[in-house]
């Protein structure tokens, strides 16, 4: 039932003589519609572990489970596809493409999943309507707002229907009431899709809206009791 899943989890990264061991025998699991919160301090190793489950990198030991389906044994043309099928990332800048439209941004992802225009077009053009960017699908991402970009962000994480939506600071760029608009967003579709949802975050408010809170330090993630948070 696990979304994402975490075996003995570990990863160092090594440059000529620079050895930096970040963490290692990380067990960890998430199931499906749950929310989980990773806090840490700068360095602890977050963006690394989100980066492991998303299988844009690789662990130097133990092994990722994505939807069921072990990473390290996938080509990386189907880690690729599962990746796009089953996970949304969302990260503190936005990442979308400039000289394409909001609604060809969103569309991308479901366009790379094999889906027919019209098909992406239409299901692009509904998420960007319910998170309220209907007046602005022509518009280039130069011309929107930070909040307008993260929501697009969020639209194009979320189209093909994730499994799990991994989060990296997705508000941490925005002042507090755009980033807590786009936090509620993001909580209302990962309810109303029953997809998961991994936060890196430093916000301990934040944190503390979500199923459970684990904390990144020293190389270990621990659970943090919600009374601590
Ligand atoms: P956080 O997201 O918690 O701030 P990171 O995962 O970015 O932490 O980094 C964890 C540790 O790994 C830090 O000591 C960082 O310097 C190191 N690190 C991160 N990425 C690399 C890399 N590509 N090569 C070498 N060291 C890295
Ligand atoms: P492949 O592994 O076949 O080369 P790509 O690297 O093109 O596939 O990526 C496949 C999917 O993963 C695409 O949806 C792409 O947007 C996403 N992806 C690739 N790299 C990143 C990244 N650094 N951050 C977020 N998504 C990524």
């Amino acid at each position: 039932e696990a979304t994402v899943r975490a075996e003995g989890l570990g990863k160092t990264y090594s440059e000529g003589k620079l050895v930096t061991p970040v963490f290692s025998g990380l067990d960890f699991e998430v199931g499906a519609g749950e929310t989980v919160a990773i806090l840490g301090a700068s360095g602890a190793g977050k963006s690394t572990l989100l980066h492991l489950l998303g299988g844009l990198d690789t662990p130097s030991e133990g092994e990722v489970y994505v939807d069921g389906h072990r990473m390290s044994a996938l080509s990386d043309a189907a880690r690729g596809q599962l990746r796009n099928r089953a996970l949304g990332f969302v990260y503190q800048f936005h990442h979308l493409l400039p000289e394409f439209t909001a609604l060809e941004n969103v569309m991308l992802p479901v366009l790379l999943g094999g889906a027919a225009v019209a098909d992406a077009a239409g299901r692009a053009r509904a998420l960007l309507e319910s998170v309220g960017l209907g007046p602005r699908l022509e518009h280039k991402p130069g011309e929107l707002s930070g909040g307008e970009r993260q929501r697009a962000a969020v639209a194009r994480a979320l189209v093909n229907r994730p499994a799990c939506v991994l989060g990296d600071e997705p508000t941490g760029n925005l002042d507090e009431r755009t980033a807590a608009s786009v936090f509620e967003l993001m909580l209302e579709l990962n309810r109303a899709q029953r997809t998961s949802l991994v936060l890196v975050t430093h916000d301990r408010r934040l944190a503390r809206r979500l199923d459970r809170v684990m904390e990144l330090h020293e190389g270990r993630l621990r659970e943090v009791p919600g009374a601590e948070v």
